[in-house]
């Protein structure tokens, strides 16, 4: 045990990666409300319960005022392609075998201080190579859904991943 980790919000609990390899959140006390909301198609982002401001990922205390009073508010799951990256070996197994592939950047439309890091993807179970990297433009609509994975120990997760907007 580290010095560290005495001072999160809970020890975070790495049970491996998914049946096909894929890296998996380890979780923790401190963010465990993320991963449930997943889990029910539903994305929250935790808020300061003194001034209201809103962080991710979720951490102990607000940057802002510094309180330790911390809320979950349910947001809206549509976003804009801020950035992107298109990885190429040498990567882990399975991604090497998937790259060229894009990592975006989405800020979130309804709170763009708030960013997330994943994959646009052509549909919720598609492969992250299921998009041409060439046609992803900066400022495009993006929606989040969210795909569930399992580990070997049976357990699930419900990860984020992007598709694009058709409105
Ligand atoms: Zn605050």
């Amino acid at each position: 045990m580290s010095n560290a980790a005495a001072f999160s919000g809970g020890y975070a609990v790495n049970r491996g990666p998914s049946v096909e390899g894929f890296l998996m959140p380890a979780t923790d006390e401190e963010a465990a409300p993320f991963w449930q909301a997943t889990k029910e198609g539903r994305l929250v982002i935790q808020a300061c319960g003194n001034c209201g401001r809103l962080r991710h990922p979720p951490r102990p205390m607000c940057p802002s005022c510094h309180s330790t009073e911390r809320t979950w508010k349910d947001m809206g799951r549509n976003g804009t392609v801020w950035s992107y990256v298109v990885p190429h070996p040498p990567l882990l197994e399975p991604y090497s075998s998937l790259a060229p592939y894009n990592v975006i950047v989405v800020e979130l439309d309804e709170e763009p201080r708030i960013r997330f890091v994943g994959n646009l993807v052509e549909n919720v179970d598609a492969p992250l190579d299921s998009l041409d990297p060439s046609t992803i433009r900066i400022g495009e609509p993006v929606e989040m859904v969210f795909r569930t994975l399992e580990r070997a120990d049976g357990s699930t997760e419900a990860l984020p991943f992007w598709v694009r907007r058709r409105n």
